[in-house]
């Protein structure tokens, strides 16, 4: 069992562009030393595919009060799923800078996907036709498989070549660049974008001349 680093004292935020890059950034600081963790236990998985768009609230629900009455269970699929995010991390990571993936990463995504796709069945809805994993069976399981799913669907298509990481150095997550010429740069402009911009600014004032 890992040290669980501290609570953030914001939101999660929404700004990787598909639910499996937003679950890689569910820390903050680096991925060796996180300077906080928005998942803390099961629940904080479940909380973040509901808002992340991965479960419906309904599913949620059951899934919480499963993981009441399994607590043991809870755990381990909690374990399970962190260090599933540190695979789906460590690929994007290494994509994103021209490496190649470790084969173990690549492994665990794949299980997870897997599961999820013995389970799916074709729906037809709005949209068109797609993969859906019935809501009924309540396994704890469920939001992984939806999260994993989710990775393989980018690694498998031409969203591949828009997986970049964040320039900041003090930030290392991922996200899809949509952008037309393909220039986005930071995780979220208004964070990570502003403070490299502020830097900028005082080591040019710093810089010129009294
Ligand atoms: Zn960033």
């Amino acid at each position: 069992m890992r040290d669980i680093p501290p609570v953030p004292d914001h939101g999660i935020e929404l700004s990787g562009g598909a639910l499996a890059l937003d679950f890689a950034n569910t820390v903050g600081g680096s991925h060796v030393r996180p300077t906080h963790d928005h998942l803390q236990a099961y629940a904080d998985i479940v909380a973040f595919a509901e808002l992340a768009g991965g479960l419906e609230r309904s599913a949620g629900e059951r899934l919480r009060q499963r993981a009441e009455r399994e607590p043991t269970r809870a755990r381990a699929v909690y374990e399970l799923g962190i260090a599933l995010r540190e695979s789906i991390w460590a690929v994007f990571s290494a994509l994103a800078s021209g490496e190649v993936p470790r084969n173990a990463d690549l492994d665990l995504i794949s299980d997870a996907a897997a599961s999820a796709a013995a389970r799916s069945r074709l729906v037809y809805d709005r949209d068109g036709i797609g993969w859906s994993l019935p809501s009924d069976g309540d396994v704890l399981e469920r939001p992984l498989w939806e999260i994993a799913r989710s990775a393989a669907d980018v690694l498998t298509s031409t969203q591949r070549d828009r997986v970049k990481q964040c320039a900041s150095e003090s930030c290392e997550w991922v996200f899809l660049d949509r952008s037309k010429n393909h220039s986005r740069r930071w995780c979220d402009m208004s964070d990570c974008g502003n403070r490299a911009k502020a830097r900028r600014f005082h080591a040019k004032r710093q810089a010129a001349p009294a």
